[in-house]
Order: C-alpha cells, then structure tokens, then sequence
C-alpha cells in the first residue's frame, strides 16, 4: 500500500491528529516485528484478551511515526495520530479499499485443514511466475486476512490468501472484504465444528466466500460439499479434484507402490513424483496441480516445480515411517495447546488405526491431576489403539487413559522394549518436552528415502547465536550474514528461521540473493555486500541496503535512486577500508566522501568495516591498529554527516576477541555454524552440520587386487572395501582420495582409497567389525569434525561447506 495519512483516514472513517501529508506503506501491529519504521504505522489493537495500547510506547521507541489508535494520548511528541471508533473495523475498511482497487488475480483458500501448506505450495510453485504476495504464516482471522491483504503493492501480479473462520457469520465479513477470482476450498473436517451446530453450516459458511468468484476449486469427496456448491454456483465453472473418481482431478493409478503418480486431468494424464504418500500431501499436491492448471502453467513446469517443492516448515512433521506407518513428529515442545493443534493435525490423515507417545509435560506448576486429566480428556476423544506414556509424573496417572496404556520411565526404556517398532499400519504421533530427546523414536520409525544428506541443526544455530550475543551489550545489533546460500546450508531457510528469531540484519554478497529472499517473504534489512554496477535497479525494487564502498559507486547508486522516483532518503551502508584492501573508502577520500554525501538525499545507515585477522592471536598488533583507523575514521564521516549512524566492524571472531569494540551491532557469520579457532570457545558452541551418508556395498577385494580408476590402491591382504555414494561431484575434493581423507563409521576413521570417483568412493573398513551395508557414513561432523575435514582438504570450513553441491539434500531439524 502507499497512502498518505489523510487519505487512509478518509478511507476508514477516522480522523488526524498532526501531519496528514506522511506517507504510509505498511502497518504493523506487533511492536516487537516493527523491522522497518520508515513509512510504517503502527496500529494499537484492542482484543478481549489484550489491548494493544498498552504497546504504543514500545512502537514509538523503536521510532514509529504514526499510531493508528482508539484513544489519543497526547504526552508523546511528534506523533502523528489516526483515531478510529474501532481499530478491527478500521483495518477492515482499509484492506477493503486497498484490495479492491488493486488490479491482480486473487486465490484464496478456505476449509478446515491444509490451508496453510497449500497456500505455501502455491507460493513456492508461483513466485517466479508472477510477482506474488502472500498472507504471511496463517494469517487468516478478521486481524489477519485485512493485515495480509494491505501488503499487496503496484507491482504485484497474483495474491494467495488465505481465510479462516471460527464463528458463525464471519464469512460473510471476510468475503465483503475479499473477493478472490479463483476460489479454493480444501478438505472440510471437524476442527472448528465445536461452534457449529451441523456440518452442513460449516459448509453452507465457508463456501459463501465464493459468492463472487470465477472459479472454484473443491475437494469433491465430500458429497455434502459438493452437492451444495452445484446448486448454488451452477454458472461459475467448478472443478472437483480428490481420490474418488467422480472427481474432474483424480489419480489413476495404484498409489501405494513406488512409481510416479499418474493423474487424471479432465481428459489428460500427468505423472510425477510424490516421495511422501500420506493422504494429507498426496490430496494437497491434487489441489496444487489443479490450482496451477488453471493459471496456464504448462504440464512440463509443473512437474518441474512440484519437483522443487520443499515441504513447508512446520512445526509437525508427517514422516513416511516403516511397516506403512506415518509417523508426525513433534517433539519440540509440549503443552496443552500444542498438544491440541497436534490431535487435530491427525484427524487430516485417514488411517483407522493410531497411536500416541507422550511425556510429562514439564514447566508447569499447576496441580498436575487436573492438568493430567485435562490431557486425558483430550487424548480419550481420539480412541488411540494404544498410548505409551513416558516420565514418572504421567505414568502416575496412566488409569485416567481409556486406551491400552504402557508407561516408560524414558524413552530408552520404550525403545529397548521393542513396543514401538512392533506397529503397523498406523498413524504413530510422537509428542514429547524437549528434555525426554524423543526425536531418537522418529530415526527408529522412520523410513529412511535419502542416502546422502547435508543435517542442518536449526536450533544449534540458535544456541551460536546466543552464545555470541551472551557476549555482548544488549542493546548491540546483530547481522547474519547468509551470503552465498548460507554458507552453503540454504539461504532461504536459515534466513527464515533467523528472522523468527529477531535477527536484526542479514547480509547477502549479491543482489540476487536479496532477491531470492525477499520473493519468499523474507522483510528484514538486507544489507548487499558487493553491489553490482548493474543491478542498483533491482537493488530499489526489493529494498535492499547497498554496501557503497567507492565514490564512482555512490555516484552511479544514486543516479539510480533519482532515477527510481524514491523520493525519501535511501538507506545506504558505507564500507570504510582499515586494512584489509578489498573494498572500502581509504582516509584520502573522507572529505570528499563527506561533501558527497552531504549533497545528496541518502541516508547513512550504516557505516562500517572488516577485519582481516581477527581470529590470529598473532596479529593482535595489526587487528588494533584497523580497530583504530576504524574508530578515527568513522568518527570524522559522522562529525561531518552531523548524525550518527549504526557503527559495525566485528565478525564471529572478531566477536569473541575483540568484544570491546563492538559499537552497535556485529556481523555474524561462521560463528552461528559452531566454528572457532579458539578451541575454548569452540567447546561452547554447537556443531550444526553434518555431511551423511550410507554404505551402498561392501566388498572383501582379494590380496594383490587394486581398487578403482587407475589402479591407485592395491591390496597387500584380503581387505574389507566400502563404497559409499558421494564424489568429486559432490563437493569431496579429489585430492583427499588415496587415504590423504577419512570418513566415519561406528564412531571409528576409516581412510578413502583410491581415487575419488565423481559419485563414489570406496574406504578401508578393514579394521571395522561388524560394519555392514546401509549402515550410516559421517563425511563430517563428529568423527572426523568439519575442521579435520577441512584439513584434509588442505583448506578452511567456510570453503568446505560452500563447495557442497547443491545435489546433496539439505535437511533441517530442530533438536
Ligand atoms: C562474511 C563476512 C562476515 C562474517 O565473517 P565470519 O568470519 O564468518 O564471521 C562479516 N562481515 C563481512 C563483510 C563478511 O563478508
């Protein structure tokens, strides 16, 4: 959106107090994700739980301009105020305008379940197709749909949102406030039916979102669904899709062997590949397929992009486990609420049979009989077949489970009782506290599909991260720099988990990669380290901060900002060069720097610089003398500029050894992965990656025989031989081959021999019993640790993880 304060207020019925004349792009409402106040308004809304007023202090400090409120208090200065009888109704108004006078084709998807992945899918599948914009998370409610909606600015193409309902009659509000094109309704179940008196409500509800579509778009198993949409929108056109085969979309062929789905389109037949083949993604992937069809997205494309699908982050992860079970995994966290949206997440799977685990929920003081018989209550309404309950407290209360029910003291104990991995056919939900570590039944249960992984540990990271800033002053800032894929870990999903996690900046190497993150709903700062001559452009068009390093680069950026029409002062970044002779502005320059800048409508945001040695005690000399050019030299640009921007010069090294010159905020980078050359600090931190793979044969090669491309290895006896799956291709320098390398078995090194093929390699397990094929190989971490490996491959971490090829799968958990 692009409103001035005036006209927003004319729009929703409010009235100003102070400048009508500021512009407004975004609203936030949340004043702990404000990432941007330039433009930004921050809404104070009133619930029956919280008032939002109470936050309009924080929104102010953090530099909030204009507060859209019910009440006006007049103590703060230099704020501008929107007053409305009713904020919600405010917002509604709004996002009614906004939408309605913006020209792009809409989805929006409503039903029970599978809204939020869907919506997800669509985005991921879409984005480089159209410009897209998204609710964000599951923005659905009365808040969150107007919210959503006011994101969508002039160069949007496409929006996908998506639309919950929790009461009688909201449906109709949403629809006054949007009405999408192409209408998508997705499986309809029980999870809202508690205020509704019959189904056939919820359905005659939900489907008047569509009372101004063009097209819908159902699920038609369900016969109650389809036989009220067919009656009441007979002139739009309607497509069904779903297992049976009435359905327009339907699958044609036996889905529960290996090969591709084939399915039935009208009169076409697609096939592709669907490695999860629970009901929930496999009737989700229908959906998508028919959602893309109708945008004209050709046959080839899709595959392609369904290909490329990442299953969504979500909390609960659906696993295809052995013995035909599926296996929903969430044992991150347990309360009450959790443990509620998790029985619901098993009601979108249709197995018969199902089971549960569940710990002691830790943390609560509460009478725990109460507690444990609210927790009963919820698990009795699901008839499990069976329930294991794991941890002293709730084994006390194992009578108040009404299905067969076995109690463990640990999970250790379940898991040496061979219970669990007697199930079969079932829907196994694993749901612990964090501290009963029962992540260790899914790796038991589950069926493993890659043999080769790159494991991320999304949480690890977090612990570097704080470990870092347990380091610093509180108020210090702090970038992540995700430069090149993330260092080789995903730059879209370390980003996104960071940007949950309140990371201040991130910092790219290209604009490309700001690019890549912002189409996928990254909105923190993103700082570009070496902007391109050719792509300032684009630089503007997604909101990225430049990295300005030279004078000729000042000039030319800002020909590209007045070229634009950005008519406020751009956030720039400036690069000071102390030492390191890459890229920066040297002491000669300074005055003519200050006289640019001064002329020129841009804003210092930032001004900074690098550390070349900040991990070489031995270069302590040389480290103080860049600290200090720094600190003289940024000192002269902010007495000229006459304000102070962010001041910044310390990477994760730089963190840990120079602590005292962190000024506000420091670049973390190699630190956040677990790495330091400080071997103290390196017992601090967690390791986050690991390079896995398994044994695809074992071979006893007789005495005197050699071992792959031109002979390099021979035998002096009969010799235990392992291939493993991975190559030069893979991002395993060649020159470790020929047991310069080794990787890890059973805990124990064993050396490659050999040449390193492009795919494979084999390895000496001579001295390894009991070794045996499809048993697990660690490329690194552990044993030997990424910094051994990187020593065999006569190099440093950083150049071992980004040389990964991007064919090895990156999975990410959280422990
Ligand atoms: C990569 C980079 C960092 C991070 O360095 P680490 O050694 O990984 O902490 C910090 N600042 C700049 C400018 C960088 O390019």
């Amino acid at each position: 959106m692009n409103y001035t304060v005036h006209q927003i207020a004319e729009i929703a019925n409010a009235h100003v107090i102070g400048d009508g004349k500021l512009l407004i792009k975004n609203i936030a409402f949340d004043s702990r994700i404000i990432y941007s106040t330039k433009n930004t308004a921050f809404i104070a809304i009133n619930t029956h739980k919280n008032s939002g007023e109470k936050f309009i202090e924080a929104a102010i400090d953090r530099g909030i301009q204009v507060i859209i409120s019910e009440n006006h208090y007049p103590n703060y200065e230099n704020i501008t105020w929107i007053i409305t009888e009713n904020a919600v109704v405010f917002l509604q108004k709004l996002a009614k305008y906004h939408f309605e006078n913006a020209y792009i084709k809409s989805i929006g998807i409503t039903g029970s379940n599978g809204k939020t992945i869907l919506k997800e899918w669509l985005y991921q599948c879409l984005w480089n197709e159209f410009t897209t914009v998204k609710s964000p998370k599951s923005f659905n409610s009365q808040i969150g749909l107007p919210l959503s909606l006011l994101q969508i600015n002039d160069s949007h193409e496409l929006g996908i949102f998506e639309v919950g309902i929790s009461k009688p009659d909201e449906m109709e509000k949403q629809e006054n406030i949007f009405h999408p094109q192409i209408g998508l309704l997705t499986h309809i179940g029980t999870a809202h039916l508690a205020n509704f008196t019959f189904e056939e409500q919820l359905v005659d509800e939900k489907i008047k979102l569509f009372r101004n579509s063009k097209v819908i778009i159902y699920n038609g198993d369900n016969i109650l669904v389809d036989s009220k949409i067919k009656e009441l929108y007979s002139t739009k056109r309607l497509i069904t899709y779903g297992f049976k085969e009435h359905n327009d979309v339907h699958f044609k062929n036996n889905l529960s062997r290996e090969e591709d789905v084939v399915v039935q389109y009208f009169n076409e037949q697609i096939s592709f590949p669907v490695n999860q083949r629970d009901e929930a993604t496999l009737i989700n992937a229908l959906a998508l397929l028919t959602v893309l069809k109708e945008l004209e997205i050709s046959n080839d494309k899709i595959i392609e992009k369904i290909n490329a699908l990442k299953a969504v982050e979500m909390r609960l992860e659906a696993i295809e486990g052995i013995k035909n079970n599926i296996v929903i995994n969430d044992s991150f966290n347990l309360d009450l609420d959790s443990l509620k949206t998790a029985l619901q997440f098993l009601n979108e799977y249709n197995k018969p049979k199902k089971s549960l685990v569940l710990t002691d929920i830790v943390g609560v003081n509460s009478n725990s009989r109460e507690l444990y018989e609210e927790v009963s209550e919820l698990v009795n309404e699901q008839r499990f077949d069976s329930v294991f309950l794991i941890g002293n407290e709730i084994s006390n209360y194992s009578e108040l489970f009404k299905s067969k029910t076995s109690t463990y003291i640990n999970t250790r104990e379940l898991i040496d009782s061979k219970h669990l991995t007697e199930i079969e056919n079932q829907i196994i939900l694993l749901k612990g506290a964090r501290k009963f570590e029962i992540e260790k039944l899914k790796d038991i249960l589950e069926l493993r599909k890659h043999d080769t992984v790159l494991e991320i540990n999304l949480n690890a990271i977090l612990h570097n991260i704080n470990y870092h800033k347990s380091l610093l002053k509180p108020a210090t800032k702090m970038m992540a720099m995700v430069k090149a894929n993330a260092y080789g870990l995903g730059s879209y999903e370390i980003s996104e988990f960071l940007q949950h996690h309140h990371i201040d900046y991130l910092g790219v190497a290209f604009v490309d990669e700001g690019v890549e993150l912002r189409k996928k709903g990254i909105t923190v700062p993103i700082v570009v380290m070496n902007p391109e001559q050719h792509s300032y452009d684009t630089v503007i068009a997604y909101n990225l901060e430049p990295e300005i390093y030279s004078l000729r680069v000042l000039e030319q950026f800002y020909e590209a900002v007045k070229k634009s029409g950005y008519d406020k002062k751009y956030p720039i970044h400036i690069k000071l060069e102390t030492g390191m002779h890459r890229l920066g502005f040297k002491d000669s320059e300074l005055d003519e720097l200050s006289r640019t800048l001064a002329e020129k409508n841009l804003k210092v945001q930032s001004i900074f610089s690098h550390l070349s040695s900040s991990d070489l005690p031995s270069e302590k000399e040389f480290t103080l003398h860049q600290l200090n050019t720094f600190e003289r030299n940024s000192n002269y640009l902010i007495e000229n500029l006459g304000y102070t921007p962010i001041r910044h010069i310390l990477n994760s090294s730089g963190i840990t050894n120079y602590t005292d010159h962190q000024y506000d905020m420091v670049r973390i980078g190699i630190g956040m992965l677990g790495e330091s050359q400080n071997s103290e600090i390196n017992k601090q931190l967690r390791s986050v990656v690991s390079f896995k793979t398994v044994i695809s044969q074992i071979s006893i090669v007789g005495d005197g025989e050699s071992v792959g491309y031109s002979r390099r290895f021979k035998t002096d006896h009969p010799t235990k031989i392992a291939t493993i799956p991975v190559g030069y291709a893979d991002g395993i320098p060649r020159l470790i081959g020929n047991q310069v390398g080794n990787v890890g078995i059973h805990k124990t090194l064993a050396p490659i021999v050999g040449n390193i093929c492009m795919d494979m390699m084999m390895i000496n397990v001579d001295h390894i019993s009991n070794v045996k094929e499809g048993d697990t190989v660690t490329v690194f971490n552990a044993k030997p640790t990424l910094k051994e490996f990187a020593d065999y491959c006569k190099t440093i971490t950083y150049e071992v993880l980004t040389s990964i090829s991007p064919r090895v799968k990156r999975i990410y958990v959280k422990d």
